[in-house]
This record gives C-alpha cells, structure tokens and sequence, in this order.
C-alpha cells in the first residue's frame, strides 16, 4: 500500500526505528524523504533536486536508479525468484557470479561465500579466522585485531572489530577476544615534524608490542580497509601496509581485508587492495558488487582457508555455516549484471579519470582557513576541517557544524556526509565531470556559509 505524501511523517515517526539517527530529534522533525533518484540525482516528495556526494552510504555506484538491473532482477525473478545454496544445490546465477569474483580478485583466491551485507561477510570471516586456527590446532589463537575508528559492520562480531566508540557504548561490545590498535590518520595525529614513513613505523611498532603483550599465540587475525572509510576516508600513509603485513606474516597472523567500500573501482584500480598492495587471506565486498541494488555480499577465501575447512569437511562430514539467502539468485543476478555494466563502463578508468578531476576540485577548497587536510585516491576524497590551520585543532563544535553544514548542503541542494569534521565524496562511479562539478559548485557554497556564520559568531 502506497503511503499518502500528508501522512508519511505521522507513519514513519509512529512505526519506523531509524538507524544512525537521533530519535528525539526525528520524533520532533519527521523524517527527510526521498521519493525517487536518477543517476547522481535524488529528488525529494516535493519534487525538489539533490545531488547526492556518497552515493547513499557509499553503494549506487551506478547511481540511484537502474533500468538494466531492474530487467536482470525481474528476468530472474520470473525463473527462479529463490533456491539455496546449501547440500551441493546451486544455480546459475550463483555459480557465474563466485567465478567472476574468485577470476577478478587481487590475489588468487579459492571460493567465494556469499551473505547478504557487508556487515555479514565481515562476521563470516572473523567466524573463519576462528575456524581456521582450531582446524589447525591452535584453538586460542582467536584474538582480532581491528583498528580505532575502521569500521566492518554492526552484527556482534563485526562491530566489535570496528574502533567506534559512540557504536559500543552502552551495548556490551566489543566482544571479549577483540583488540584495537591506532588509525593510520597522518594529517590528525602526526607528531611535529614526523614523516609520514616514521609515522606508519610508529603505528607498525604499536602493533607489533600489542601482538608480543597479548601473545603471539593468542592472535588470530587482522582486519584492515584498504582505505579507512566511515571513519573518516582515510587513505594510508606511505610504508604503512607493507611494515603491517611484514608483522602479520612474522606472527602468522590472518588478513582480512575489508573492501565492502574500496572494492570494484572505488580507488581507482578494481580493489584497493591493488592499489596498496595488499595480500589477504580472505577478502570481504558488498556494497557496490550489486550498485546498491540487492543486497549481497562475498567473503573471498584463499587456499590456505579452503584446504583448512577442506580437511575440517572431511572429518565432520560438512561445512556447518548456514545462510538462505547465500547467493540469493536474485541478488547474484542482479550483481552478475553490474559486472557486466563495469566491464562495458570501463569503471576503474572512468573513475580514475573523473577522480582526477574530483581531486583537483576538491584541491581549490584548500586555501580557506577552515579547511586543514585534502585528501583522496580514485573516486574518493575527504576534506577535514579544522578550528586552526596552523595547529590543526578540531572544529570548536564538530557537531553542530557538521549538523549546520547537513543543513545548509540541502539548502543548496547537495548531500552531503560529513563524519566528524570531515566531508567524505565518493559519488557514483559512473558520475559525469558535470555531476562532480555541481557537487563541488554547491559544495564551495555551503563552505561560504560555514565561514560566514563563524565570522558572525565571533
Ligand atoms: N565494511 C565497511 C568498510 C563499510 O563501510 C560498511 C558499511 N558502511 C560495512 C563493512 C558494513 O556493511 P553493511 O552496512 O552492508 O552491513
């Protein structure tokens, strides 16, 4: 049933547990509708144009609405709307979308698992890592190792790995067994004069005193974005990765790399772990593997994974993880096709070549005084903002000026997410320099207002 435009407000406050939102405020304010979406464009009840900088949380890679998918989603629906994936069953749609993914993957991989969120793969994979140490005898070594502020998802495990405070607080989490070492954020925690090579040495060296203070043989496995996204859009250091991978290969310590952001163009390769270099053991996406569209997620597993559970199957028979919507044939098919829209697109060069221009745009904001660090790799950059260029102190009150610069972006017709004191972009991969353009014209305008109500406080 088709809710009445008049009456949404009244139906969502009454009935709908918002996520990430504050309750009172929205009890009082109603909710923010979006009715429909056109490329980079979303449009409000009333009609009116935004055009979104992050593609909703990170996902319409291909924008906000889709002809081609909606034909593969309705095509598969009409032949085969469900089938599981368990006791040796499979489909089609599943089988060709595992192969895509084990044949595309930044290092060779053995199998693909399939969940439905980000959240889920990352859940999976932690459970892996556990599985992993005991079939091989080594039981204790559970502990994760995440980073503060990472994140890979609100399910137990999965947020437990992640560093956000505000997300443990009050609900009994981390999980025991879940460990967290310092953000590689060079431009906020840098000492005076430190390089960004000392600092990556700096926050290697910190890892490896948790590793040995903890036990070697208690340490399981680590989990790492290529890029730190939700908190904050953080690109590493230089040196970071590879002293960090020095470590985890010493203490036999499992990767795990979360690409459910960076995977399938976002930096300007097809994986961010092309980009930096990287060498997991299992490798996690969602997100923009279906555009957004359905939800589906992979966990890739490399061989020394899959001959552990190989011999763990031999022993007990099976592999005892369940999901019903693993592969959902729906999803895969939808995902199959975004596959095939990314190869037709070209969309790693696309969004190299339009990131390059996102860049440079995002680059004429940093001569203001509010703005500290510019920063970014393929078709993704942030801006942080700062109380005093010199000293780099935050915002006076990150809060209500993130909130003020929410406020004033829709005024101005752009939305935008700002995490802390930071403005993540990450538009669409299949963006035009246009979309880019508009995103930055109105982006300078809301900054215009940021300076002139800070001008007018003092
Ligand atoms: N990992 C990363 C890097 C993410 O950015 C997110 C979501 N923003 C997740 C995992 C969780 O994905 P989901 O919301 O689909 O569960």
């Amino acid at each position: 049933m088709r809710i009445q435009a008049n009456s949404i407000y009244e139906a969502d406050t009454a009935s709908f547990l918002h996520p990430q939102t504050n309750l009172a405020q929205h009890l009082r304010q109603g909710p923010f509708v979006i009715e429909r979406g056109e490329g980079t464009w979303v449009y409000d009840e009333h009609g009116q144009s935004y055009v979104d900088a992050t593609s909703g949380l990170w996902c319409a890679s291909l924008g906000f609405s889709q002809e081609r998918l909606a034909r593969a989603a309705y095509d598969q629906m009409t032949r085969l709307g469900y089938y599981h994936s368990q006791a040796h069953y499979t489909h089609p749609m599943g089988t060709r979308l595992a192969e895509r993914l084990v044949e595309m993957a930044p290092v060779p991989m053995s199998k693909a698992l399939f969940q439905c969120s980000g959240s889920e793969a990352n859940d999976v994979a932690i459970k892996l890592v556990w599985h992993y140490h005991t079939i091989m005898g080594q039981p204790k070594k559970r502990k994760i190792i995440g980073r503060q502020m990472g994140y890979h998802g609100s399910t137990c495990a999965s947020i437990s790995a992640s560093g956000k405070p505000d997300m443990h607080r009050d609900f009994g989490v981390p999980l025991q067994d879940f460990l967290h070492v310092s953000m590689p954020h060079y431009y906020r925690f840098h000492e005076e004069g430190e390089s960004e090579e000392e600092f990556s040495a700096r926050l290697a060296d910190e890892l490896e005193n948790l590793i040995q203070t903890e036990g070697p043989e208690t340490i399981g496995g680590f989990i790492a974005e290529p890029v730190l996204g939700a908190g904050g859009a953080v690109p590493p250091p230089k040196g970071y990765f590879e002293r960090v991978q020095n470590i985890l290969r010493r203490y036999d310590i499992l990767f795990i790399v979360d690409e459910v952001i960076c995977g399938f163009g976002r930096t300007g390769e097809m994986w961010g772990a092309t980009t930096y270099d990287l060498k997991p053991d299992m490798l996690s996406c969602a997100k923009a593997l279906s555009a957004g569209m359905a939800p589906i997620s992979a966990v890739l597993v490399n061989d020394r994974i899959f001959d552990a559970l190989l011999v763990q199957a031999g022993r007990v028979g099976h592999f005892a993880h369940s999901a019903t919507y693993c592969a959902h044939p729906v999803a895969a098919a939808v995902a199959n096709e975004v596959l095939d829209i990314y190869e037709e697109i070209d969309v790693v060069a696309r969004a190299r070549e339009v990131g390059a221009y996102m860049m440079e745009l995002a680059n004429r904001e940093a001569e203001r005084p509010i703005v500290g660090d510019v920063r970014g790799v393929g078709m993704l950059c942030a801006i942080e903002l700062t109380g005093n260029k010199a000293t780099r102190a935050p915002l006076p009150d990150v809060e209500r000026t993130a909130e003020f610069i929410a406020e004033r972006g829709r005024a101005h017709g752009l939305l935008l997410r700002a995490i802390g004191p930071t403005l993540a972009f990450a538009p669409p991969l299949n963006s035009s320099k246009e979309d880019v353009n508009e995103i930055f014209t109105r982006f300078s305008r809301v900054l215009d207002d940021v300076e002139l109500a800070s001008a007018q406080a003092q």
